[in-house]
Order: C-alpha cells, then structure tokens, then sequence
C-alpha cells in the first residue's frame, strides 16, 4: 500500500531524482565547488608570486576548506586544510618557482596559519554532520525554495479541483482543491515533489495561504452560479495546522467571504494530528467553531492509533486509495472498507473513498454503505472552467 511517505520520497532527497528540475538542482554545487578552487588558486598565486611572501588574499584558501567540510567531509577538509595552509606557507611562489626552503615567512607563521585551517575544516565539518539534513541539499532546498515562491509570485502554480461524488445518487457534493505546478521549462512538477519540499522550507506557509484564498474565491464563484453548492476542501500540512498564523487566516478568510463556513472542508492528515496534538486540536477546534468542516485525509496510512483519533473533533474520513484499490476482489481489503465506514459513522462522521478507478470498486463500496467517493472514474482533477459538476450515474 502506498503512504503518503512513499510518495514523499523523491522530494525529501531531490538529488535522486534523475529528471528535469530535480536533476539540475543536484550537479550545480559541485560545478560551483570545481569552479571556485579553480578561480581561487589562479588568483592567488598570481598575486603572492612576485612578491615571494601571502598577501592577505590567501585568506580566500579558507573558501574550498569550509566547502569541502560543509558538503564532503572532515577527513577530505582536513586534507585540504592542510594543502591551503602549506599553499600560503613553505609552498608560496617565489617569482613563478615553487621552492619549500625559500619562504620568506618564519615557521611558526605559516604553521599556526595551517593549524587555524585545520581547526575551521574540523569545526565546519561538524557542524555540518550535527544538522539532520545533509548541507547540500540543505543549501538546494534554499535554491528551489526561492524558485517555488517565484513561480507562486509569477503564477505558475495553479489550482485544479476534483469532484467528490454522494454514491448514493451521483450528484457532486464537493471538490477538493489540488495544486498544481507547471515551471518554466513546461514540465509538470508533482505535488509529491514540490509540498514536501514547501513544507520543509517554510513555504507551505505562503503556498497554504495562496491555496485556501484561491479555492474560497472560487467556491464563492460556484455558489453565486448554482443553486447547490458544492463544498470546498483544502489540503492542510502539519506546520500550518498547528501554527496560530493559520487560524488567524482562517478565521480571515470565512469573514470576508459570502460562502457558508460550512462549505469549508480542511484537510489534515493522522501525520498533522501526531506531529503536535495540542496545536492540531486548536487549529481544529477553532475552524470547527468558525463553522468549518475537517477531514481525516488518507485515513489508514498514518501510524496514529485509534486512541489517538479519539476525542479528536472529525467530520469526515478519507479512506486512503490503498483500501479502497483492492475493495472489489480483495476480502481483507473489504473488511478493512467495511469496518472504517462503520467506524466513521460510530464517530459521527462521514466517509469518502479516495481513488476510485473502476466501476467494480465503486458497486461495491455502495454495497458497504460508503457515502462519497472520489477518483479518476468518477472525476479526474482539472481547471476550474473544465470541472464536471453535472451528476453521475452512479451503478
Ligand atoms: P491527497 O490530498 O490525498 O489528494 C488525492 C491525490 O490522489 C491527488 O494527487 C489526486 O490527483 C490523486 N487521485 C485522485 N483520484 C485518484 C485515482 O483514482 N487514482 C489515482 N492514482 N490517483 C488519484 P495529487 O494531486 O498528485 O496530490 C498528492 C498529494 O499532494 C495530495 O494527496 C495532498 O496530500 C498533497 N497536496 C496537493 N495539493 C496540496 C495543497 O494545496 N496543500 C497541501 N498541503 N498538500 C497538497
Ligand atoms: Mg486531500
Ligand atoms: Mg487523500
């Protein structure tokens, strides 16, 4: 069955992904690296070299030791450390000739400068061992940060909207918002990919705010066209369910906004709810006074446990894509089905299957009494203007 951290997973270490943006982000510190020592050694020997004795500029030999610590490692900065420091000592040019016994520079000069370079490398080095992400693909996050708040500023992220459908009688109860990011080049970035990486950056705090105004904006263009609305359901990350900030915009949002805050649905994951309980309750609760609704997305995949979920305030339950894939020819799967509509309903809440891809699926999750489903067969997400919200036939 497939977690929300499988799908996670290539965004988390972006350098192993071998395509387009992912790929591009990964060679450029190593170019960089090759290219500064390059640049800095040509330098420097060009201007010690007539003189015979360092200027202040082999201070720049510290560049590449600190690199090579924050991204290699202590051994290879120590190494270099070394070089550096006997680069700007017994090995200083002396007019174009590299000769050890004809350094200008006392001993305890250049040593103590050596020593220096070894202690930064080793400092450096540990420092960067003490972060729990590796420095380099700290240092790319930071890189594709910017670019995500770019294409947000510059309106390369969108949103796309999928149906949730009443199985009972086809009609189209709700949609959920879904971003969507096409970059520069044209390429599709997925989902798993980019709110991963907004969400480990900070991002996912302008990014979640961009997303509910949007789909609030566009609900209140559905309300005014039609007669019954459709609810509207965002995606919320942990880090902005148990941030006061996100309340506060909440609360904003449904102010200024003609829709019924019950028409709002927020999304939030078991992940969200273990990650800090006392925050996520707040958030929940106060949307929940506001006259918002929650659901428990992807139910079923989180490591939370039933003791957790309860005295939790919850309107509706996702049941993940992964039960409901082997619903109709899978028993332990239909039990599983069975028995998370059962338990949604004891919590008085509401149960929607996510994924729905063929009609078997969708007979038989009628069968066990699952009120709402959502997936490919029943609506594949699209544009605003594209969304069906015309009533199914439903078997
Ligand atoms: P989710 O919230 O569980 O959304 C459902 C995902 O399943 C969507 O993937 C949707 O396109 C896909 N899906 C729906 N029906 C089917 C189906 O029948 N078959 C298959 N194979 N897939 C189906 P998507 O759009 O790639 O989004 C992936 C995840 O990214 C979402 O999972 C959600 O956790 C996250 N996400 C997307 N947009 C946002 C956002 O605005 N904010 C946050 N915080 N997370 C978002
Ligand atoms: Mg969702
Ligand atoms: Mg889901």
């Amino acid at each position: 069955m497939a977690t929300r951290d499988d799908r996670e997973t290539p965004a988390r270490r972006p350098g192993s992904s071998a395509s387009g943006w992912s790929a591009r982000a990964s060679s450029w510190p190593t170019m960089l690296g090759v290219v500064l020592v390059g640049v800095l050694i040509t330098g420097v020997v060009w201007h010690t070299a007539p003189s015979g004795s360092p200027t202040g500029l082999v201070h720049l030999y510290y560049l590449p030791v600190i690199y090579v610590a924050a991204f290699v490692g202590p051994a290879a900065a120590a190494f270099v450390a070394i070089l550096a420091g006997l680069a700007a000592g017994p090995l200083v040019p002396v007019a174009g000739h590299v000769s050890v016994t004809s350094s200008e520079q006392p001993v305890s000069e250049w040593l103590v400068r050596l020593s220096l370079m070894v202690v930064v490398a080793v400092v450096v080095a540990w420092l960067a061992r003490r972060q729990a992400r590796p420095v380099d693909l700290l240092v790319r996050d930071a890189v594709s940060a910017r670019t995500l708040r770019g294409a947000l500023a510059s309106g390369e992220i969108a949103l796309h909207f999928q149906p949730v459908i009443a199985l009972e009688d086809g009609r189209v109860a709700g949609v959920e918002a879904l971003c969507r990011w096409t970059d520069r080049s044209g390429r599709s970035v997925p989902p798993a990919e980019f709110i991963p990486l907004a969400e480990r950056t900070g991002v996912i705090h302008e990014l979640g705010a961009w997303v509910l105004r949007t789909a609030v904006r566009q609900a209140e263009e559905w309300s005014a066209a039609m007669s019954e609305t459709p609810t509207m359901a965002v995606n919320v990350s942990a880090d902005q369910l148990g941030h006061e900030k996100f309340r506060a915009l909440v609360a904003e949002v449904l102010a200024h906004s003609p829709i019924e805050p019950r028409q709002l649905v927020l999304e939030i994951t078991e992940t969200a709810i273990i990650a800090d309980r006392e925050a996520a309750l707040a958030t929940v609760r106060a949307a929940r006074e506001l006259g918002a609704r929650v659901a428990l997305d992807d139910f079923g995949t989180g490591t939370s446990s039933l003791a957790q979920l309860a005295g939790f305030p919850i309107d509706i339950v996702k049941i993940d894509k992964g039960f409901v894939d082997g619903v109709d020819h899978d028993p332990t799967m239909r039990a599983l089905v069975r028995a998370i509509v059962s338990m949604a309903e004891a919590l008085g809440a509401l149960a929607v299957a996510e994924g729905i891809e063929r009609p078997s699926q969708l007979a038989v999750l009628r069968e066990l009494g699952c009120p709402f489903g959502q997936g490919f067969d029943l609506g594949r997400p699209a544009p605003a203007g594209a969304v069906d919200l015309t009533p199914r036939t439903v078997p």
